[in-house]
């Protein structure tokens, strides 16, 4: 076996066992394209040898994807997919676990029209409202990780041949993720108490609002009472922990819905709905955008911030050190789980339920009483740098140094 193949093993290793912790007896749902059809293969074996009841695989492909888009009729954009909510919510119900494993180019809708983007994004979000909130507040196991594609390894290395960019990107994906190393499960078990740590240090704070400055920043973010600073790993409803991203890197609460003022500006593309969107800056004012420009997708943003109301709000705080090893990896992925793993980011839409104390237990009407923010959306963006201070404000007034030159500064 390869070095290469080797490594891919101890990956499905890993994101059976520590991603969605696989108990003997329990579904598993997988969502992936055919480009990962070598990966899925692994994961369906993994999960079985874990005990796994029945692993349901649904496929997606790029291609189909785009002539779906260039082909069907205006109005199949605007039917929800409740057939396919309905067998997730189901299986949901069982206590099945998913996985989701990202591959798409992230160019892929180039020139579709922008209505048609945003009327499938309304309507799948819709769809899903209560399985993502299943998965929101812990309710199941849920593993986001990636493969390559041809057409995103292009993306991401380009000037090589063909394979060299697609093994590039696979030894990208697995050292962000620590299959590099001999003994991957060991070292996430110390990474994930590294980042607990932080995330107590700041729970213990209680920080009323966080202050962000950076070139193209001055923001403040209130944060809730009783929010809840969490990072890698969950708990679902039966006690079993998961890991939700592979990479993760961050440590993260929610926002105030209504208490984000200011301006921020990103610091990387953002690969979303097939499209990119680049050097953007958006101006907040009691909490929701009043502002957005960009220099690159500014349709697209704009489809984004109109899908609801919690769209043009904030629902995720989360802090990535500029040091983080995907960051110093200096790889610009064009893809959010990697990317937002390398930098300070912000998610506009739904808050997590458990970023709050008793929130996995709350109904959508009191987590929007207690602050957080309600939508069918939660796109990550990124506004990390070298240059961003960001200060914690106490309850009396006080600013303490959270993050100083991109960096941890406790
Ligand atoms: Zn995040
Ligand atoms: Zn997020």
């Amino acid at each position: 076996m390869s070095k290469l193949q080797q490594q891919i093993q101890r990956y499905a290793e890993l994101i059976i066992q520590v991603g969605v912790r696989i108990q003997a007896g329990q579904k598993l749902v997988i969502n992936a394209s055919l480009d990962s059809a070598d990966l899925v293969r692994l994961l369906v074996r993994k999960a079985y040898e874990a005990g796994a009841f029945s692993v349901k695989v649904i496929w997606a492909d790029d291609a189909i994807t785009r002539t779906r888009y260039e082909l069907a009729p205006d109005d199949a954009f605007l039917e929800e997919p409740k057939w396919l909510a309905g067998e997730l919510q189901e299986l949901a119900e069982q206590g099945a676990a998913v996985i989701s494993v990202v591959s798409s180019d992230p160019d892929l809708l180039k020139g579709i029209a922008q209505e048609r983007i945003v009327n499938h994004q309304k309507t799948y979000g819709k769809a899903m409202s209560t399985y993502r909130q299943m998965m929101q507040s812990d309710k199941i196991s849920w593993c986001v990780v990636a493969a390559p594609s041809k057409a995103w390894a292009a993306k991401v290395f380009p000037g090589s041949t063909e394979e060299e960019q697609y093994v590039s990107l696979w030894n990208a994906i697995l050292k962000a993720v620590r299959c590099d190393l001999e003994q991957p499960i060991q070292a996430w078990d110390e990474h994930i108490a590294n980042l607990n740590a932080r995330s107590e240090h700041l729970n213990a704070r209680k920080y009323k609002k966080l202050h962000y400055t950076a070139p193209g920043t001055d923001l403040t973010i209130e944060l809730p009472k009783g929010h809840l600073w969490v990072a890698a790993d969950s708990i679902n409803v039966n006690g079993v922990s998961f890991v939700a991203n592979l990479p993760t890197e961050e440590v993260f609460t929610a926002a105030k819905a209504d208490g984000v003022s200011g301006y921020v500006s990103s610091t990387k593309p953002l690969s979303y709905g097939g499209n990119i969107i680049d050097n953007f800056k958006l101006t907040f004012e009691n909490g929701s955008v009043v502002k957005a420009e960009a220099e690159r997708g500014l349709e697209t943003l704009e489809g984004l911030l109109a899908m609801d109301e919690g769209a043009r709000r904030i629902g995720e705080v989360a802090l990535v050190p500029y040091d983080s090893p995907i960051s110093r990896s200096n790889i610009l992925y064009y893809n959010t789980l990697f990317d937002e793993n390398a930098s300070n980011h912000l998610a506009l839409g739904s808050a997590y339920a458990f970023n709050l104390e008793g929130g996995k237990e709350m109904s959508q009407d009191d987590l929007a009483k207690n602050g957080l923010n309600t939508s069918i959306t939660h796109v990550d963006f990124m506004i990390g740098s070298a240059d961003m201070n960001i200060d914690g404000i106490t309850e009396d007034g006080t600013a303490e140094p959270i993050f100083r030159s991109g960096n941890w500064a406790f």
